[in-house]
């Protein structure tokens, strides 16, 4: 079970995670929790400001995040209140040390700063484990550097999978058969030498996958702030509804739409053990879940989520220099390489490649290159919008019904993955919610009707005729 931070962002938040996980201490569950929400780009930032020598103000800006961590202890802890707090100024100390060194010894930064951003999950574990105790589970701190190892690449490191996986074991199986529930820290590792890494941004879900794979789990369960994955974002659709099943590689596509769902990477070693991932809903533990899993389940009405994603800007590349030649693509893909920019959709013709952008920071000196392979033009404030079903793939008339639906909207960019299972387009910003909202009723609205009818006919009932 992995807990996000806004599933621990105060004394509220961990009672209710702590009595989530007590219902379900029956099925024997390891514990991963993320930072108190906030706390990791609070401990970047000090890590910042240190390195630009102003150190005090690097570690007075922590200190309302240590207060946050001393409010949860007084108001959640009795007896373990002391030591608890006493834990919290240990690691306010240890921190002003090392931001200190980062000021002193700017070369070691990015080891450094490893070192003090883990004190977030550090913290987290530690808490909440104690807080377990208090509302009367077998709970235990485990410091997840023991288990997860990894390169030495500081900041976003790559587990060793077979090391990660025998330590993984090793630390938290007697625990388990002792039924004593392990509370690790997520996002955090060490390398083989015994040095503290990080598994880069949102690297919680990534722990729990490679625990959940290293034990064999039945199933991991993220636990964040909304009901699974939904059939559209609920700020544009407000019949959005939470898809119960998706297949990996249907996950995988909505990825880059939603910051709340899964990154492909994080999930790839419970992918590979072919565990399913419950998303689930800490705010409404009852409310419906998303399973992603193995099975490439099609959803009765083909398409199982609308996405967009807004802000962004379309290239589009036309040189006749093009026409059956070779070195094209990679000499124009190597602009981006070198200003550091993700291309998202590409769709080529013989003489053009269009592309998007989700980050146009560097637009200018890109578009001064790519004006030497050929004309360029440029169409910012679009949208991106992904239709995403495993039931794309073999269902004939999706593609023209979904351009039947926004008939009078102009689409450009289109786009069906090498997966076969999304079809992707770029439309005008100011028209992506009506676009997004008509395509919802065409592929959802005759399910709340149908969802009724089945509620309306007794059960085995037969439809008259
Ligand atoms: N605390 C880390 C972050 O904010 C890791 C995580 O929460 O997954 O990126």
């Amino acid at each position: 079970m992995k807990f996000g931070g806004t599933s621990v962002e105060d004394a509220p938040a961990f009672a209710n995670v702590a009595e989530i996980i007590r219902e379900r201490r029956a099925s024997r569950p390891v514990v991963v929790v993320s930072a108190m929400s906030r706390m990791t780009d609070a401990l970047l930032a000090s890590v910042r400001q240190a390195w630009d020598r102003d150190v005090r103000a690097a570690i007075l800006s922590l200190e309302y995040q240590f207060g946050r961590h001393n409010e949860v202890v007084s108001g959640l802890l009795t007896t373990e209140a002391g030591p608890m707090t006493v834990l919290v100024e240990n690691v306010r100390r240890e921190i002003g040390e090392l931001l200190r060194s980062v000021a002193t010894r700017p070369a070691l930064c990015l080891s450094l700063q490893d070192a003090i951003v883990s004190s977030g999950e550090r913290l987290s574990a530690a808490v909440l484990a104690a807080v377990l105790r208090q509302a009367g589970v077998a709970a235990r701190e485990v410091d997840a550097r023991r288990c997860i190892l990894t390169d030495e690449n500081h900041c976003c490191a790559t587990p060793l999978i077979k090391e990660t996986f025998l330590k993984t074991r090793e630390q938290l199986q007697q625990l388990i058969g002792d039924s004593v529930i392990p509370v690790l820290g997520g996002f955090i590792g060490s390398t083989v030498g015994g040095e503290t890494t990080t598994l880069g941004r949102g690297g919680s879900d990534y722990t729990a996958a490679l625990v959940g794979a290293a034990l064999s789990a039945r199933e991991v369960q993220i636990w964040t702030d909304v009901s699974g994955v939904l059939t559209a974002s609920p700020h544009v659709e407000g019949n959005a509804r939470t898809i119960p099943r998706l297949s990996y590689a249907e996950a995988a596509e909505l990825a880059y739409f939603g910051a709340k769902v899964l990154h492909p990477k994080t999930i790839q070693p419970a992918v590979e053990g072919g565990i399913p991932i419950r998303i689930c809903n800490s705010r409404s533990p009852t409310s419906p879940a998303t399973l992603v899993g193995a099975e490439r389940e099609t959803a009765p009405q083909t398409v199982k989520a609308i996405a967009h994603k807004t802000g962004i800007t379309t290239l589009q590349i036309t040189s006749a220099r093009m026409l059956g030649a070779y070195g094209f693509l990679r000499a124009l893909f190597e602009i981006f390489d070198r200003h550091r920019t993700a291309v998202d959709v590409v769709t080529t013709s013989e003489v053009s490649v269009s592309l998007s952008l989700d980050d146009a920071g560097n637009l200018p000196s890109i578009i001064e290159e790519l004006e030497r392979l050929g004309s360029v033009r440029v169409e910012q404030d679009q949208a991106i919008v992904c239709v995403v079903g495993e039931g794309l793939r073999s269902t004939p008339g999706i593609a023209a019904r979904i351009f039947s639906t926004i008939s009078d909207i102009n689409v450009s960019l289109i786009s069906q993955g090498a997966s076969r299972i999304n079809l992707t387009f770029a439309i005008d910003e100011e028209r992506v919610a009506e676009a997004v909202t008509r395509l919802h009723e065409e592929f959802f609205g005759d399910l709340k009707v149908k969802g009724r009818m089945s509620k309306v006919m007794a059960p085995g009932a037969q439809v008259a005729g």
